[in-house]
């Protein structure tokens, strides 16, 4: 495996970050994952704009594009797979203790994993931690995951794939790694960004091309909700099958299918929408 460490590429167990990097020690770093299909990353576009948004949001230099777009093109051509994910780092770098952030220059480690199409459908729970629609993280992708690792085990536990997080004021927000949408008498619904969600790639695009509505939701539309969705780069359109104890029979339902069917014709036409 080759991956990309600060302007080259590297075998992975060569490359070396050092103890002290701003990643490791205070964690302000912020991360994308791209899906490649056969070599050839999607949204990749939307995903640089992305982490040069949550790097900007935690003061971290703004990454050189034009480098992240070549370490992406030189480890997917370095590490031919089917379908892969990319997994892009960006830190604040070494700092030697007592001085400030960056002295030396961001980290950048660009590494590819294999991955699996995920199942039609899943199960997931909601958990009783809150999401933060007002903290100075909000709405940024940031490696400072402990959070959802925590909300995640629980999850598994449970035998779901996913926990989901309502906001401070009682309202759906989405999953540790995924955007939430419920179907409503037909309707598509989603939460709006300002309910503190990440602004998914996924979800975005699921919204443009379904046409579903971005609204404030309360938890509980999820004992009521016709049908239950998730979105996110690995998972594409998910059904939910199972929400805690309440089965969703026959999910993926008739307006999920739809949308998956939609999301993949539209996903397969345009590889950087
Ligand atoms: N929400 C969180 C917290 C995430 O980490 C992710 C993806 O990593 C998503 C939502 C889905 O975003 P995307 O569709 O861009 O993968």
């Amino acid at each position: 495996m080759k991956i990309w460490l600060n302007g080259g590429l590297h075998d992975l167990d060569s490359a070396r970050v050092s103890v002290l990097d701003h990643g490791l020690t205070v964690g302000d770093g912020v991360f994308e994952t791209v899906k490649a299909t056969a070599g050839r990353p999607f949204a990749l576009t939307r995903h640089l704009d992305r982490l040069a948004r949550s790097a900007r949001g935690l003061g971290l230099p703004e990454p050189d594009q034009a480098e992240v777009r070549r370490a992406c093109a030189a480890v997917l051509d370095a590490n031919p797979m089917e379908l892969g994910r990319l997994r892009i780092t960006y830190t604040g770098g070494l700092s030697p203790l007592g001085s400030d952030r960056g002295d030396q220059g961001p980290t950048l480690v660009v590494a590819l994993g294999e991955t699996k199409r995920r199942p039609d459908s899943t199960a997931v729970i909601t958990v009783p931690w809150t999401r933060n629609e007002r903290g100075a993280l909000t709405g940024l992708k940031t490696t400072s995951y402990a959070e959802n690792v925590v909300a995640l085990a629980r999850a598994t536990e449970q035998g779901a794939t996913e926990a989901l997080f309502a906001n401070t004021v009682g309202q759906l927000c989405e999953g540790t790694g995924s955007n939430v949408f419920v179907v409503l008498d037909g309707e598509i619904h989603t939460p709006p960004v300002a309910s503190g969600c990440l602004a998914g790639i996924t979800r975005a695009l699921a919204v443009e091309w379904t046409g579903a509505h971005e609204t404030d939701l309360p938890l509980d539309v999820l004992d009521r909700a016709d049908e239950v969705f998730l979105t996110s780069t690995l998972r594409d359109v998910q059904a939910v099958h199972r929400v805690d104890d309440r089965e969703l029979p026959g999910a993926p339902g008739p307006v999920t299918a739809k949308a998956m069917r939609v999301f993949a014709e539209r996903a397969a036409d345009d590889l950087d929408p």
